[in-house]
């Protein structure tokens, strides 16, 4: 264990990356030009086949999960890069917490290459409250929308959709209280007129923020809604 504090590691870590840019994020190896040697590359946790194709939760043939049917989200489909465990949620640690944005511009680069720019119109960030914003200086979901959106050639919209109540960390609650958590924390600041929403956050766990977001999506004139995240944790594998 390091005798280290926390904050120190992560500088640590920073300065590590900084005078080290070929090494792999994960196991240090020579990774060339990229963030990942090519084997860590090769392991990363995938999602399989059989997905619903509505939330991006595990289903036995690809059908919509019961989740979906009992009461449908108002997004249309889930595109997920990566499953959500080991070592992708060292990724996405590093992202927020470690400050590697390079990690974003790589997680956005993967969803724009399954993504159809004729697909979307417009593409919005899941929004930080501006307390949370603050204290980590950025929003991992606008650091991984924006290579998105200049890769599709879509506008993107970081500030028409905003988090108007400070609500504690969905991780911290038990699944059951998720939902309530997120109930009434977004706004969205103008009429959207049919126009076709992509969605970007960078992990989806329940998916109850991003139905949240989607819902005040609808009720302000969205199109079909995609939601695109770098990571899915999945409830049914
Ligand atoms: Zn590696
Ligand atoms: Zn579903």
């Amino acid at each position: 264990m390091s005798i280290l504090p926390q904050p120190w590691r992560a500088a640590l870590r920073r300065v590590a990356a900084r005078l080290l840019p070929g090494s792999c994020l994960l196991c240090a190896a020579d990774s060339a030009a990229g963030l990942l040697c090519p084997a860590c590359a090769a392991d990363l946790p995938r999602l399989p086949p059989a997905l619903c194709p509505q939330c991006g939760d595990g289903t036995t043939l690809g059908e919509r999960c019961g989740a979906c049917l009992k009461d449908p989200p108002a997004f249309a489909r889930t595109l997920a890069l990566f499953r959500y465990e080991f070592p992708v949620d060292r990724l996405i640690q590093a992202l927020k917490y470690g400050h590697q944005l390079p990690l974003a511009a790589w997680f956005g680069a993967g969803l724009a290459r399954d993504l159809h720019a004729a697909d979307h119109d417009l593409v919005l960030p899941l929004p930080l409250h501006p307390s949370r914003l603050r204290t980590r200086g950025f929003n991992q979901s606008l650091e991984i929308a924006r290579p998105v959106a200049s890769a599709l050639g879509v506008a993107l919209d970081p500030i028409l959709l905003s988090r108007t109540r400070a609500t504690p960390p969905q991780a911290d609650l038990p699944l059951k209280e998720r939902a309530r958590n997120v109930r009434g924390a977004f706004a969205c600041a103008g009429d959207l007129g049919g126009r076709r929403i992509l969605l970007i956050d960078d992990v989806m766990t329940t998916g109850s923020t991003l139905r949240e977001a989607a819902r005040i999506l609808k009720l302000h004139g969205a199109g079909t809604i995609t939601v695109a995240v770098a990571a899915r944790a999945l409830r049914h594998p």
